[in-house]
Protein backbone atom coordinates (compact mmCIF):
# COMPACT_ATOMS: atom_id res chain seq x y z
CA UNK A 1 0.00 0.00 0.00
CA UNK A 2 0.81 3.61 0.42
CA UNK A 3 2.93 3.14 3.10
CA UNK A 4 4.92 0.31 1.56
CA UNK A 5 5.83 2.47 -0.83
CA UNK A 6 7.15 5.43 1.13
CA UNK A 7 9.14 3.26 2.98
CA UNK A 8 10.55 1.29 -0.13
CA UNK A 9 13.68 3.18 -1.68
CA UNK A 10 13.88 1.62 -5.53
CA UNK A 11 16.49 0.03 -7.29
CA UNK A 12 16.67 2.91 -9.78
CA UNK A 13 16.71 5.38 -6.68
CA UNK A 14 19.53 3.20 -5.23
CA UNK A 15 21.53 3.27 -8.38
CA UNK A 16 21.35 7.06 -8.72
CA UNK A 17 22.60 7.06 -5.29
CA UNK A 18 26.06 5.46 -5.76
CA UNK A 19 26.73 7.19 -8.94
CA UNK A 20 26.01 10.72 -7.76
CA UNK A 21 25.71 11.24 -3.90
CA UNK A 22 29.44 11.09 -1.93
CA UNK A 23 28.88 9.22 1.45
CA UNK A 24 31.47 10.11 4.36
CA UNK A 25 35.00 9.04 3.26
CA UNK A 26 33.95 7.18 0.58
CA UNK A 27 35.04 7.57 -3.14
CA UNK A 28 32.67 7.85 -6.04
CA UNK A 29 34.57 5.48 -8.36
CA UNK A 30 34.39 2.84 -6.09
CA UNK A 31 31.75 3.57 -3.60
CA UNK A 32 30.97 1.24 -0.41
CA UNK A 33 27.84 -0.34 -0.83
CA UNK A 34 24.99 1.80 1.71
CA UNK A 35 21.64 0.34 2.98
CA UNK A 36 18.07 2.58 2.65
CA UNK A 37 16.84 3.37 6.01
CA UNK A 38 13.16 4.01 6.11
CA UNK A 39 12.90 4.83 9.77
CA UNK A 40 14.43 4.48 12.90
CA UNK A 41 13.17 4.36 16.66
CA UNK A 42 14.49 3.66 20.52
CA UNK A 43 17.81 2.12 19.05
CA UNK A 44 16.37 0.18 15.92
CA UNK A 45 16.79 1.25 12.18
CA UNK A 46 14.26 0.21 9.70
CA UNK A 47 15.85 -0.68 6.70
CA UNK A 48 14.08 0.08 3.10
CA UNK A 49 14.88 -2.98 1.88
CA UNK A 50 12.41 -5.53 3.28
CA UNK A 51 11.78 -3.80 6.09
CA UNK A 52 14.73 -5.35 8.25
CA UNK A 53 15.48 -4.30 11.47
CA UNK A 54 18.73 -3.83 12.93
CA UNK A 55 19.73 -2.67 16.53
CA UNK A 56 21.98 0.63 16.72
CA UNK A 57 25.78 0.64 17.54
CA UNK A 58 26.89 3.29 16.35
CA UNK A 59 24.22 6.11 17.54
CA UNK A 60 24.94 7.60 14.39
CA UNK A 61 28.67 8.37 15.30
CA UNK A 62 28.20 9.22 19.17
CA UNK A 63 25.45 11.77 18.55
CA UNK A 64 22.19 10.03 18.86
CA UNK A 65 22.14 9.71 22.75
CA UNK A 66 18.61 8.69 23.55
CA UNK A 67 18.00 6.71 20.39
CA UNK A 68 15.99 7.99 17.71
CA UNK A 69 12.48 9.44 17.21
CA UNK A 70 12.14 10.36 21.24
CA UNK A 71 8.99 11.92 21.84
CA UNK A 72 10.28 14.79 24.23
CA UNK A 73 12.86 15.50 21.63
CA UNK A 74 10.23 15.55 18.91
CA UNK A 75 8.14 17.94 20.97
CA UNK A 76 10.55 20.17 21.30
CA UNK A 77 11.26 20.81 17.65
CA UNK A 78 7.61 20.98 17.26
CA UNK A 79 7.55 23.60 19.69
CA UNK A 80 10.34 25.89 18.62
CA UNK A 81 9.17 25.10 14.56
CA UNK A 82 5.83 26.93 15.84
CA UNK A 83 7.67 30.17 16.96
CA UNK A 84 10.24 29.88 14.14
CA UNK A 85 12.67 27.54 12.80
CA UNK A 86 15.47 30.27 11.80
CA UNK A 87 16.35 33.88 12.82
CA UNK A 88 19.61 34.65 12.26
CA UNK A 89 22.17 35.38 15.26
CA UNK A 90 23.55 38.73 14.00
CA UNK A 91 21.91 41.31 16.00
CA UNK A 92 18.88 38.85 16.95
CA UNK A 93 18.77 36.80 19.55
CA UNK A 94 16.51 33.67 20.94
CA UNK A 95 15.54 32.00 23.98
CA UNK A 96 16.29 28.33 22.84
CA UNK A 97 20.17 30.03 22.68
CA UNK A 98 20.03 31.80 26.22
CA UNK A 99 18.77 28.53 27.71
CA UNK A 100 21.00 26.19 25.92
CA UNK A 101 24.04 28.33 26.71
CA UNK A 102 22.87 28.33 30.35
CA UNK A 103 22.64 25.01 30.60
CA UNK A 104 25.82 24.38 29.38
CA UNK A 105 27.60 26.95 31.48
CA UNK A 106 25.86 24.89 34.81
CA UNK A 107 27.41 21.68 33.64
CA UNK A 108 30.64 22.61 32.43
CA UNK A 109 33.50 23.58 34.31
CA UNK A 110 32.71 26.96 36.69
CA UNK A 111 35.66 28.76 34.93
CA UNK A 112 34.08 28.69 31.11
CA UNK A 113 32.16 31.25 31.19
CA UNK A 114 31.51 32.09 27.30
CA UNK A 115 29.71 30.63 24.75
CA UNK A 116 29.96 30.38 21.17
CA UNK A 117 27.30 28.28 18.98
CA UNK A 118 28.06 26.91 15.78
CA UNK A 119 26.80 24.85 12.72
CA UNK A 120 29.09 21.27 13.85
CA UNK A 121 31.87 19.55 15.70
CA UNK A 122 34.71 20.66 13.51
CA UNK A 123 33.60 24.26 13.42
CA UNK A 124 33.69 24.16 17.02
CA UNK A 125 37.12 22.93 16.78
CA UNK A 126 37.68 25.81 14.09
CA UNK A 127 36.59 28.42 16.68
CA UNK A 128 38.36 27.56 19.01
CA UNK A 129 41.83 27.81 17.37
CA UNK A 130 40.77 31.08 16.27
CA UNK A 131 40.27 32.33 19.55
CA UNK A 132 42.99 30.35 21.11
CA UNK A 133 45.44 31.87 18.52
CA UNK A 134 42.98 35.52 17.96
CA UNK A 135 43.93 35.74 21.98
CA UNK A 136 47.65 35.50 21.91
CA UNK A 137 47.56 38.03 19.34
CA UNK A 138 45.24 40.15 21.49
CA UNK A 139 47.93 39.57 24.24
CA UNK A 140 50.56 41.10 22.97
CA UNK A 141 52.11 37.81 22.05
CA UNK A 142 52.01 36.85 18.43
CA UNK A 143 55.20 34.90 18.44
CA UNK A 144 52.54 32.50 19.80
CA UNK A 145 51.04 30.77 17.09
CA UNK A 146 52.28 27.04 17.47
CA UNK A 147 49.57 24.14 18.62
CA UNK A 148 50.83 21.29 20.01
CA UNK A 149 48.63 17.71 20.20
CA UNK A 150 49.13 14.02 20.06
CA UNK A 151 49.41 11.64 17.84
CA UNK A 152 46.33 9.24 17.08
CA UNK A 153 44.05 12.14 17.37
CA UNK A 154 41.41 13.31 15.05
CA UNK A 155 39.52 16.86 15.66
CA UNK A 156 37.12 17.33 12.29
CA UNK A 157 37.62 17.14 8.74
CA UNK A 158 37.56 20.94 7.87
CA UNK A 159 40.99 23.13 7.21
CA UNK A 160 42.06 23.98 10.57
CA UNK A 161 40.34 20.67 12.47
CA UNK A 162 42.44 18.55 9.87
CA UNK A 163 46.28 20.12 10.82
CA UNK A 164 45.64 18.78 14.44
CA UNK A 165 44.17 14.56 13.39
CA UNK A 166 46.85 12.39 13.09
CA UNK A 167 49.55 13.07 10.99
CA UNK A 168 49.46 9.71 9.55
CA UNK A 169 45.72 8.74 9.35
CA UNK A 170 44.48 12.04 8.39
CA UNK A 171 45.02 14.56 5.07
CA UNK A 172 48.48 15.45 5.87
CA UNK A 173 50.06 14.29 2.67
CA UNK A 174 47.72 14.97 0.20
CA UNK A 175 47.44 19.04 2.04
CA UNK A 176 51.13 18.83 2.77
CA UNK A 177 51.91 22.56 1.36
CA UNK A 178 48.73 24.07 3.10
CA UNK A 179 47.85 22.42 5.89
CA UNK A 180 49.29 24.60 8.72
CA UNK A 181 52.02 22.10 10.44
CA UNK A 182 51.82 21.75 13.94
CA UNK A 183 53.19 19.68 16.59
CA UNK A 184 52.90 15.72 17.32
CA UNK A 185 53.60 14.08 20.58
CA UNK A 186 53.49 10.62 20.63
CA UNK A 187 50.43 8.35 21.65
CA UNK A 188 50.20 7.64 25.07
CA UNK A 189 50.89 4.45 25.95
CA UNK A 190 49.25 4.11 29.14
CA UNK A 191 46.01 2.72 28.82
CA UNK A 192 43.01 3.56 31.08
CA UNK A 193 43.13 1.09 33.89
CA UNK A 194 47.01 0.72 33.98
CA UNK A 195 49.54 1.94 36.40
CA UNK A 196 50.74 5.79 35.48
CA UNK A 197 54.50 6.19 34.34
CA UNK A 198 55.46 9.58 34.29
CA UNK A 199 57.70 9.11 31.19
CA UNK A 200 54.04 8.70 29.29
CA UNK A 201 54.58 12.75 29.23
CA UNK A 202 58.07 12.79 28.05
CA UNK A 203 57.43 13.70 24.51
CA UNK A 204 54.87 16.29 24.87
CA UNK A 205 56.90 16.99 27.88
CA UNK A 206 59.75 17.77 25.61
CA UNK A 207 57.90 19.63 22.49
CA UNK A 208 56.59 22.04 25.32
CA UNK A 209 59.78 22.75 26.66
CA UNK A 210 61.47 22.99 23.58
CA UNK A 211 58.80 25.76 22.05
CA UNK A 212 57.80 27.52 25.21
CA UNK A 213 56.72 30.58 24.62
CA UNK A 214 55.80 30.19 20.77
CA UNK A 215 53.11 27.77 21.76
CA UNK A 216 49.11 29.21 21.79
CA UNK A 217 47.46 26.11 22.87
CA UNK A 218 47.66 22.29 23.26
CA UNK A 219 44.46 20.64 21.64
CA UNK A 220 43.51 16.95 23.06
CA UNK A 221 40.96 14.65 22.87
CA UNK A 222 40.45 14.11 26.77
CA UNK A 223 40.96 10.47 27.82
CA UNK A 224 38.95 9.19 24.52
CA UNK A 225 40.61 9.52 21.14
CA UNK A 226 38.00 8.26 18.91
CA UNK A 227 38.15 7.99 15.12
CA UNK A 228 41.98 8.44 14.90
CA UNK A 229 42.41 4.59 17.06
CA UNK A 230 39.73 4.45 19.72
CA UNK A 231 42.15 4.55 22.53
CA UNK A 232 41.58 5.48 26.12
CA UNK A 233 44.78 6.77 27.64
CA UNK A 234 45.37 7.56 31.50
CA UNK A 235 44.06 10.67 33.36
CA UNK A 236 47.12 11.06 34.67
CA UNK A 237 48.17 12.28 31.21
CA UNK A 238 45.49 14.84 30.76
CA UNK A 239 46.29 16.29 34.44
CA UNK A 240 50.10 16.38 33.42
CA UNK A 241 49.41 18.55 30.31
CA UNK A 242 47.25 20.86 32.44
CA UNK A 243 50.35 21.25 34.53
CA UNK A 244 52.52 21.76 31.21
CA UNK A 245 50.36 24.02 29.68
CA UNK A 246 50.51 26.40 33.30
CA UNK A 247 54.18 26.18 33.53
CA UNK A 248 54.57 27.17 29.80
CA UNK A 249 51.72 29.34 29.83
CA UNK A 250 49.52 28.41 27.16
CA UNK A 251 45.97 27.29 26.85
CA UNK A 252 44.33 24.03 26.42
CA UNK A 253 41.41 23.17 24.41
CA UNK A 254 39.20 20.10 25.29
CA UNK A 255 37.24 18.62 22.72
CA UNK A 256 35.06 17.35 23.94
CA UNK A 257 32.67 16.12 20.72
CA UNK A 258 32.65 12.65 20.80
CA UNK A 259 33.09 11.87 24.86
CA UNK A 260 30.66 14.69 26.32
CA UNK A 261 27.38 14.05 27.73
CA UNK A 262 28.00 11.11 29.34
CA UNK A 263 29.40 8.95 27.47
CA UNK A 264 32.76 7.86 29.24
CA UNK A 265 30.95 7.27 32.16
CA UNK A 266 31.91 10.73 33.26
CA UNK A 267 28.59 13.70 31.75
CA UNK A 268 32.44 15.43 30.32
CA UNK A 269 35.65 12.94 29.88
CA UNK A 270 37.89 15.35 31.26
CA UNK A 271 36.46 14.48 34.77
CA UNK A 272 38.24 11.45 35.34
CA UNK A 273 41.23 13.69 35.85
CA UNK A 274 39.25 14.74 38.83
CA UNK A 275 40.70 12.70 41.39
CA UNK A 276 44.08 13.28 40.18
CA UNK A 277 43.76 17.37 40.85
CA UNK A 278 41.80 17.99 37.64
CA UNK A 279 42.25 18.96 34.18
CA UNK A 280 39.68 21.52 33.27
CA UNK A 281 40.14 23.52 30.02
CA UNK A 282 40.11 27.22 28.78
CA UNK A 283 38.72 26.13 25.91
CA UNK A 284 35.84 23.16 25.17
CA UNK A 285 34.31 21.78 22.45
CA UNK A 286 30.92 20.20 22.05
CA UNK A 287 29.35 18.61 19.49
CA UNK A 288 27.34 15.42 18.43
CA UNK A 289 25.12 14.63 21.18
CA UNK A 290 24.81 17.78 22.39
CA UNK A 291 21.30 17.69 20.27
CA UNK A 292 21.09 14.08 20.93
CA UNK A 293 21.85 13.43 17.49
CA UNK A 294 19.30 15.28 16.34
CA UNK A 295 20.25 18.51 14.24
CA UNK A 296 23.77 19.46 13.70
CA UNK A 297 25.24 21.82 15.75
CA UNK A 298 28.29 22.93 17.74
CA UNK A 299 29.38 24.83 20.69
CA UNK A 300 32.59 26.28 21.79
CA UNK A 301 33.20 26.76 25.48
CA UNK A 302 35.87 29.68 27.25
CA UNK A 303 36.89 31.49 30.19
CA UNK A 304 36.46 34.78 30.52
CA UNK A 305 40.02 35.34 30.50
CA UNK A 306 40.49 33.64 26.66
CA UNK A 307 37.03 35.80 25.78
CA UNK A 308 37.96 39.36 26.61
CA UNK A 309 41.34 38.77 25.77
CA UNK A 310 40.09 37.43 22.48
CA UNK A 311 38.24 40.68 21.36
CA UNK A 312 36.01 41.17 18.26
CA UNK A 313 35.74 37.23 17.03
CA UNK A 314 35.59 37.46 13.33
CA UNK A 315 33.28 34.16 12.74
CA UNK A 316 29.57 34.15 12.50
CA UNK A 317 28.14 31.37 10.24
CA UNK A 318 24.67 31.90 8.56
CA UNK A 319 22.99 29.53 10.85
CA UNK A 320 24.69 30.57 14.14
CA UNK A 321 22.65 29.10 17.39
CA UNK A 322 20.44 27.74 14.64
CA UNK A 323 16.95 27.71 17.22
CA UNK A 324 15.58 24.39 16.12
CA UNK A 325 18.94 22.72 16.97
CA UNK A 326 19.16 24.76 20.25
CA UNK A 327 15.42 24.21 21.53
CA UNK A 328 16.44 20.15 21.08
CA UNK A 329 19.63 20.60 22.55
CA UNK A 330 18.37 22.09 25.72
CA UNK A 331 15.57 19.41 25.27
CA UNK A 332 18.17 16.23 25.41
CA UNK A 333 20.61 17.78 27.78
CA UNK A 334 17.76 18.11 30.42
CA UNK A 335 16.43 14.20 29.62
CA UNK A 336 20.22 13.21 30.34
CA UNK A 337 20.54 14.95 33.55
CA UNK A 338 16.32 14.17 34.45
CA UNK A 339 17.59 10.15 33.95
CA UNK A 340 20.20 8.34 36.16
CA UNK A 341 22.68 8.18 33.27
CA UNK A 342 25.91 7.14 35.75
CA UNK A 343 24.24 3.77 36.50
CA UNK A 344 22.82 3.58 33.06
CA UNK A 345 26.09 3.87 31.53
CA UNK A 346 27.74 1.46 33.91
CA UNK A 347 25.03 -1.67 32.69
CA UNK A 348 26.10 -0.76 29.27
CA UNK A 349 29.52 -0.74 30.13
CA UNK A 350 29.51 -3.88 32.00
CA UNK A 351 27.26 -5.88 28.81
CA UNK A 352 29.96 -4.72 27.10
CA UNK A 353 32.44 -5.99 28.91
CA UNK A 354 30.90 -9.51 29.36
CA UNK A 355 30.09 -9.60 25.77
CA UNK A 356 33.10 -8.54 24.23
CA UNK A 357 35.90 -9.18 26.64
CA UNK A 358 36.01 -12.94 25.98
CA UNK A 359 37.35 -12.35 22.27
CA UNK A 360 40.94 -10.84 23.43
CA UNK A 361 41.83 -14.54 23.58
CA UNK A 362 41.32 -14.56 19.61
CA UNK A 363 44.48 -14.98 17.80
CA UNK A 364 43.23 -12.48 15.49
CA UNK A 365 42.23 -10.08 18.22
CA UNK A 366 44.92 -7.80 19.07
CA UNK A 367 43.31 -6.32 21.82
CA UNK A 368 39.48 -5.54 23.52
CA UNK A 369 38.36 -2.61 25.75
CA UNK A 370 35.72 -0.72 27.32
CA UNK A 371 34.79 2.08 28.88
CA UNK A 372 31.66 3.51 29.89
CA UNK A 373 29.42 2.96 26.71
CA UNK A 374 32.41 2.29 24.27
CA UNK A 375 33.50 -1.17 23.49
CA UNK A 376 36.33 -1.66 20.87
CA UNK A 377 37.41 -4.84 19.46
CA UNK A 378 40.68 -3.90 17.72
CA UNK A 379 41.84 -6.72 15.24
CA UNK A 380 45.66 -7.79 14.00
CA UNK A 381 44.74 -6.73 10.42
CA UNK A 382 42.22 -4.28 8.76
CA UNK A 383 38.72 -5.69 7.89
CA UNK A 384 36.68 -5.75 4.78
CA UNK A 385 34.25 -3.22 5.56
CA UNK A 386 31.69 -4.45 2.94
CA UNK A 387 32.18 -7.78 3.80
CA UNK A 388 32.14 -7.19 7.48
CA UNK A 389 29.21 -4.74 7.79
CA UNK A 390 26.97 -7.54 5.38
CA UNK A 391 27.68 -9.63 7.56
CA UNK A 392 26.58 -7.92 10.65
CA UNK A 393 23.15 -6.77 9.37
CA UNK A 394 22.80 -10.39 8.54
CA UNK A 395 22.98 -10.95 12.63
CA UNK A 396 20.57 -7.99 13.15
CA UNK A 397 23.37 -5.09 13.68
CA UNK A 398 24.07 -1.48 12.64
CA UNK A 399 27.99 -1.24 13.32
CA UNK A 400 30.27 0.36 10.68
CA UNK A 401 33.57 -1.15 11.47
CA UNK A 402 36.73 1.13 10.31
CA UNK A 403 40.56 -0.21 9.46
CA UNK A 404 41.51 -2.65 12.10
CA UNK A 405 38.53 -1.77 14.23
CA UNK A 406 34.78 -2.50 15.34
CA UNK A 407 33.14 -0.80 18.14
CA UNK A 408 30.44 0.80 19.36
CA UNK A 409 29.12 3.30 21.42
CA UNK A 410 24.92 2.94 21.35
CA UNK A 411 22.37 4.72 22.33
CA UNK A 412 21.70 5.27 25.86
CA UNK A 413 18.71 3.59 25.20
CA UNK A 414 19.63 0.14 24.42
CA UNK A 415 18.61 -2.83 26.26
CA UNK A 416 20.06 -5.22 27.97
CA UNK A 417 18.80 -7.90 25.38
CA UNK A 418 19.74 -5.53 22.26
CA UNK A 419 23.17 -5.49 24.19
CA UNK A 420 23.55 -9.09 23.84
CA UNK A 421 22.37 -9.45 20.47
CA UNK A 422 24.62 -6.59 19.50
CA UNK A 423 27.95 -7.91 21.35
CA UNK A 424 26.51 -11.89 20.01
CA UNK A 425 27.10 -10.49 16.18
CA UNK A 426 30.15 -9.04 16.64
CA UNK A 427 31.59 -11.92 18.38
CA UNK A 428 30.22 -14.46 15.83
CA UNK A 429 31.73 -12.26 12.83
CA UNK A 430 35.31 -12.12 14.87
CA UNK A 431 35.13 -15.21 15.75
CA UNK A 432 34.57 -16.73 11.48
N1 LIG B 1 36.10 16.18 17.17
C1 LIG B 1 35.90 14.88 17.48
C2 LIG B 1 36.56 14.32 18.70
C3 LIG B 1 35.05 14.10 16.68
O1 LIG B 1 34.87 12.81 16.98
C4 LIG B 1 34.42 14.70 15.57
C5 LIG B 1 33.45 13.93 14.68
N2 LIG B 1 33.80 12.67 14.33
C6 LIG B 1 34.67 16.04 15.28
C7 LIG B 1 35.51 16.75 16.11
C8 LIG B 1 34.05 16.73 14.09
O2 LIG B 1 32.69 16.90 14.26
P1 LIG B 1 31.74 17.08 12.98
O3 LIG B 1 31.79 15.77 12.24
O4 LIG B 1 30.40 17.37 13.58
O5 LIG B 1 32.26 18.21 12.18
Amino acid sequence: GALESLDMISAEDLAFDRHHIWHPYTSLSAPLPVYGVASAKGCEITLSDGGQVVIDGMASWWACIHGYNHPTLNAAIVQQLSQMSHVMFGGLTHQSAIDLSKLLLEITPERLDNVFLSDSGSIAVEVALKMALQYWIGQGEPQRDRVVTIRGGYHGDTYHAMSVCDPVGGMHGLFATSLPKYEFADIPQVAFGQSWDDRDLDSLRGILGTLGHQVAAVILEPIVQGAGGMRFYHPMFLRRVREWCDQVGCLLILDEIATGFGRSGRLFAHEWADEYGGAQPDIMCLGKGLTGGYLTLGATLATAEVAQGVGLLMHGPTFMANPLACSVAVASVRLLLESDWRSNILRIESKLRSGLMPLATMPTVKDVRVLGAIGVVELCEPVDVATVQKALIDRGVWVRPFRNLIYVMPPYVISDRQLETLTQAISDVVRN
